[in-house]
């Protein structure tokens, strides 16, 4: 599997239209995929333990999707290779009365990485892009004359844009991932969820609704992508309509970041190293 098939820099144009999402790469078969899970996770924890152990990077994984398209099992497929200390997962819901009282980056910023640390966001500030673009919901907050009268959105991909380079300037990779689905799976998951007792739970009478938004979230989708890749911190659209596929692709993307980060544990120093042999002799002497 080749992630560069997936990945948008801003050298080429994402289409929406163009892109399968039923792919399913190389492997013979679901099984193939998952047994390349162990695989996964020591990879992930071998690289985390040293982007911890140094320091020096932090990451942002940022997940966006429909409903459905299975975001929850991808944080839950990517924590389970890492060590719970060196990660944070954050969701973001419909902002509160005081995020809505601050500009929309704020409640992100509050909540990025440390330097050593993997953040995951589950949805994040492109929300005030998509399903605030969908639905004009910026109207809704009291906004200035002087900002209305300009593309809000065109600025937001801007301001977007400008954030993550001073992130990636700052020591910092955000990795964006786009699960795309189909509209047809789409239902067959919520059909699921309706049939399913134990999936009822994940049924909200908005997805019907949104989902009747499904050509302005696409158009959305595509415009926020295509203003917002670059060679920095570039989107991965990831083809979701198999889970099992989608998570060996992101596992990819996360490792092959990582990687490229190529994280080193501290070198010791020769002085340090002579006071660890005088600990060591003290231990062993002990009465
Ligand atoms: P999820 O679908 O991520 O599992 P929820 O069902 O609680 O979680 O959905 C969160 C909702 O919050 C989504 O409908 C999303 O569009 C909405 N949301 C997130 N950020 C914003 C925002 N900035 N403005 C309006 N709605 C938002």
């Amino acid at each position: 599997m080749n992630i560069k098939d997936f990945r948008f820099d801003g050298s080429k144009k994402f289409k929406i239209k163009n892109f399968d999402t039923k792919q399913e790469g190389s492997f013979k078969d679901r099984q193939e995929a998952e047994s390349r899970r162990e695989d996964h996770i020591m990879e992930l924890q071998g690289l985390q333990d040293r982007l911890y152990a140094e320091g020096k990077e932090g990451v942002l994984i940022i997940f966006q999707a429909m409903d459905a398209a299975g975001k929850d099992g991808a944080v839950k497929y990517v924590m389970s290779g890492i060590n719970p200390a060196g990660v944070s997962v954050h969701n973001f819901k419909v902002p509160s009365t005081e995020e809505l009282a601050h500009d929309y980056l704020w409640r992100a910023m509050k909540v990025a990485p440390q330097r050593g640390m993997i953040t995951i966001f589950n949805r994040s500030y492109y929300e005030d892009v998509l399903v605030v673009k969908v639905h004009s919901l910026h109207k809704k907050v009291s906004l200035p004359e002087r900002v209305l009268k300009n593309d809000i959105f065109e600025d937001r991909y801007k301001q977007i844009k400008n954030y993550e380079k001073h992130l990636h300037e700052n020591g910092f990779r955000v990795i964006k991932i786009f699960l795309n689905i189909s509209k047809d799976e789409q239902k067959k998951q919520f059909l699921q969820r309706i049939d399913d007792p134990a999936k009822n739970w994940k049924f909200g009478d908005g997805d019907i609704v949104e989902r009747g938004y499904w050509d302005n979230y696409m158009e959305a989708y595509e415009d926020a992508i295509n203003a917002t890749s670059t060679p920095e911190c570039p989107w991965y659209v990831v083809p979701s309509d198999k889970k099992w596929f989608a998570r060996a692709v992101i596992a990819e993307i996360i490792v092959s970041t990582l990687e490229e980060i190529d994280p080193k544990y501290p070198v010791v120093s020769e002085d340090r190293k002579k006071k660890l042999a005088e600990f060591r002799e003290l231990l062993i002497n002990e009465k």
